[in-house]
């Protein structure tokens, strides 16, 4: 669904999104937040999950309308963790959604506070030859919020030390397909240090997986 769908489109895609995040196993309880960004126009800059609500039991409507510059509409007070939503959205132009999320195998590995190395050519599908780990900040910090957006520097993941996992992607169906694969990776990574030190790809082959990411899969035709 593109941002100019109507706000209650969004809103329903939204709540479903974040219903989807537990039924994938990346989440569970209150745990994680969603937010998807809003055409410009209807006065609303992102839409994002309310804050300490269980989604199983949410409406859409309980969905919080967001600016950018902090001031929200509606009945439920929005994410602890607006900030890095919007902060995301104001600096990420190809952003269209955010996830985070404490899955079980990236938030296993951000309690190491270490990036992951290119242990898979999969890791080039969040834009570079690793996935950062932003140091520790308090949640719903602004802190937090700059550790984050200096990790996903040309990257579209990262990792929260001792917290869990943050994806971006350019609608919530793509964030959805991204924050799955990434904890896919991230349970690989998991079950190979188990084994001993992966085998890591050199800097050279990982920019030419980066490169063949760019035309990889169905393209669009005109
Ligand atoms: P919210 O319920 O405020 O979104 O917080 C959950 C969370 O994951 C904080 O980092
Ligand atoms: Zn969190």
């Amino acid at each position: 669904m593109s941002p100019t769908a109507s706000l209650d489109d969004l809103r329903r895609a939204l709540l479903q999104t974040a219903r989807a995040m537990q039924a994938e196993g990346l989440n569970r309880g209150t745990a994680g937040n969603v937010s998807v960004r809003c055409a410009d126009g209807d006065g609303v800059d992102f839409l994002v999950t309310p804050t300490g609500v269980d989604n199983e039991t949410a409406n859409p409507g309980d969905m919080v309308a967001m600016k950018f510059d902090g001031t929200h509409s509606g009945r439920l007070l929005p994410s602890s963790e607006w900030r890095f939503h919007r902060d995301i959205y104001a600096q990420r132009v190809d952003a269209g959604a955010i996830i985070h999320a404490h899955s079980p195998f990236a938030t296993a590995l951000a309690c190491q506070g270490r990036a992951i190395p290119a242990f898979h050519y999969m890791i080039a599908r969040f834009g570079g030859a690793d996935v950062r780990c932003a140091p520790y900040a308090t949640f719903g910090t602004q802190a937090l919020s700059d550790a984050a957006l200096c990790a996903l520097e040309g990257r579209c993941a990262c990792l929260l030390a001792n917290h869990g996992m943050l994806v971006f992607g350019r609608d919530l169906p793509h964030a959805l397909a991204l924050a799955i694969e990434f904890e896919t990776l991230c349970e690989q990574f998991w079950r190979t240090v188990q084994v001993g030190p992966p085998q890591v790809i050199d800097a050279a082959e990982m920019a030419r997986v980066v490169e063949k990411f760019s035309t990889y899969g169905q393209q669009a035709t005109a």
